[in-house]
């Protein structure tokens, strides 16, 4: 076969793009027949082999899913991805079956690794590899130490050093703002009340009853330990209320809280959608690095968003509460919360929780009925936006009137005694976790 050239114009992955840019030759291009940079068809089997030979494995066994396996041709038109119609996988694929005499011994004997026979699967070797280091940083903090665990810390700093720059498929940030102005402006938090008398004084002293509880009485939640109190809320109230597995019954607060200053807030429901598309020829450090860090997030994502039974979690939130300590004592990220998905109930776009750390969840007190004077003069206002966080805005009370077993919680709110359409019904749908009713 007569030496081919490809120019940059052929090939659609990016990485590969740009490395015959900067190291091609200039030379007629085999297959757009221009004059400009190029490399030849040997040099980019090899990029290809390299990148097969790591991250593929031929498979011989009924084991996998059509769609994960790869001829030879497919798989390297994946790959290089040619533009137009041309034959450069074709090409690629005859130097290698040529130029690489390894052999891979199948169900019936020996074949040369890019014999037409063949099917190529991911290794998942990543996979396993952040299998692995997520087991070891759980194993670290659930069975060691909670809190000597340096090598923990240094998983940590090393997934979270560059998540500002981070973004999702759909170029959205990772770390958004929340605040005056801002999409995410309002929260809500909801609190049972064991009678009328209890909702009536939750509501009187909303600023305080549905706060964040002082510190003796906080318990330990997914996002938090035993002692340090943190406002969990939701984007909306039947996340809200949903989020306190009330029973059948029972009375339940939920209050609107104002973000009054400009804070920051980590979603990691966003982290299902990184980026991680990254040219699989990018064989550098910085960018196998950078495609483990993005399978770590995706697995922490998993495990945030994952029902816990309630005699499990003391155990199980270990992991998510030393993350959530890592963030709200790392002072580079300045980072006042994590928006996480609702275990609770089904998935739709404001049904996510919203978790403020310790410094970020104080509620303003509620001046309104308190003397702004003292004689003439007058009393400093109580609102204190360096330390205040929140304030409240109004409350509601519901009564859950029914809860379908795996399926739906109806609830009747009260509003405003007073008015018409102070009664309303409304149901909100639950995720299928096996509640008890
Ligand atoms: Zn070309």
């Amino acid at each position: 076969m007569d030496e081919k050239y490809v120019c940059s114009s052929c090939v659609g992955d990016k990485f590969l793009k740009g490395h015959i840019r900067k190291y091609g030759e200039k030379k007629q291009c085999s297959y757009c027949e221009r004059n400009i940079k190029t490399i030849s068809i040997e040099t980019l089997a090899d990029l290809v082999h390299e990148v097969i030979s790591e991250e593929y494995k031929p498979y011989d066994s009924a084991f996998y899913d059509e769609d994960e396996m790869y001829s030879v041709d497919e798989l390297i038109s994946e790959l290089v991805r040619p533009i137009g119609r041309t034959n450069i996988a074709e090409d690629v694929k005859c130097t290698l079956e040529s130029n690489i005499i390894e052999e891979w011994d199948g169900e019936n004997g020996p074949v040369n690794l890019y014999d037409d026979n063949i099917s190529y699967v991911n290794n998942d070797a990543d996979d396993k590899y952040v299998f692995e280091l997520w087991r070891k940083f759980t194993r670290i903090i659930q069975q060691k130490s909670r809190f000597f665990a340096d090598e923990n810390i240094k998983i940590l700093d090393s997934v979270f050093r560059d998540i500002k720059r981070y973004k999702t498929n759909t170029h959205k940030n990772i770390i958004v703002s929340a605040g005056p102005g801002e999409e995410i402006e309002i929260l809500y938090r909801a609190r049972i009340a064991h009678n009328e008398d209890e909702a009536k004084n939750m509501q009187r002293n909303a600023d305080k009853e549905l706060a964040a509880p002082p510190s003796k009485y906080a318990r330990a939640g997914r996002m938090n330990a035993s002692g340090i109190p943190v406002f969990y809320a939701a984007r909306n109230c039947e996340t809200a209320l949903a989020e306190v597995r009330p029973p059948v019954g029972s009375l339940v607060v939920v209050g609107e809280f104002r973000i009054i200053r400009k804070i920051h807030l980590l979603d990691i429901t966003k982290f299902s959608e990184l980026h991680d598309t990254d040219s699989k020829f990018d064989r550098s450090e910085p960018a196998k690095k950078r495609r483990i860090i993005v399978r770590f997030l995706k697995k922490m994502y998993r495990t945030i968003s994952m029902p816990v039974l309630p005699s499990d979690e003391e155990r199980s939130y270990i992991p998510t509460q030393f993350i959530a300590e890592y963030l709200a004592n790392n002072k580079g990220m300045n980072i006042d919360g994590v928006i996480f998905k609702s275990s609770q109930i089904k998935d739709a776009p404001d049904n996510k929780n919203v978790v403020l750390f310790h410094s970020s969840s104080k509620v303003a007190e509620n001046t309104e009925d308190k003397p702004k004077y003292i004689g003439r003069v007058r009393l400093q206002d109580r609102f204190d936006v360096r330390k205040d966080c929140l304030k409240f805005v109004k409350s509601n009370v519901h009564r859950i009137t029914c809860i379908h077993v795996f399926s739906r919680m109806e609830f009747i709110s009260i509003f405003d005694e007073s008015s018409d359409d102070a009664i309303r019904q409304l149901s909100v749908l639950l995720r299928d976790n096996g509640r008890s009713v």
